[in-house]
């Protein structure tokens, strides 16, 4: 997708600094931190949002998880625990139409979510 963030960002084009890179994702420090601990996993694949998940990512999103809980104990959130939450669409708080998993983590969050 040409003019889409996270796919350029994805494919190393904004200089940003990945924590973790496979074939399948790529993990950056979100710019806007609303945690100590805040990490955008980001599918390499564009896939717009959450509506538009085919079964056949399954896999996909099992990685995503398998990611989530090993960068959990890169940043030494896996014991104190940790959220991995997906926004979809506007009142969802999507912004970017990427799908990406928010891992955040390193300090109590509130529970519901305002
Ligand atoms: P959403 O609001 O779609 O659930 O999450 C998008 C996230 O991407 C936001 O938390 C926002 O701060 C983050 N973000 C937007 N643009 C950039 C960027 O250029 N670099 C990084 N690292 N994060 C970004
Ligand atoms: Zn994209």
């Amino acid at each position: 997708m040409k003019d889409c963030l996270f796919c350029k960002i994805a494919a190393g084009e904004m200089d940003t600094d990945f924590v973790y890179e496979d074939e399948k994702v790529v993990v950056f420090e979100d710019i806007n931190p609303q945690a100590p601990v805040h990490l955008l996993i980001v599918p390499k694949r564009h896939i717009s949002d959450l509506n538009s998940l085919k079964p056949e990512a399954g896999d996909l999103i099992g990685h995503v998880y398998q990611i989530a809980k090993k960068m959990a104990a890169k940043f030494k959130i896996a014991e104190s625990g940790y959220r991995l939450v997906s926004n979809c669409g506007d009142n969802g708080g999507q912004t970017v139409y990427h799908i990406h998993f928010h891992l955040l983590g390193g300090r109590e969050l509130q529970w519901p979510p305002g």
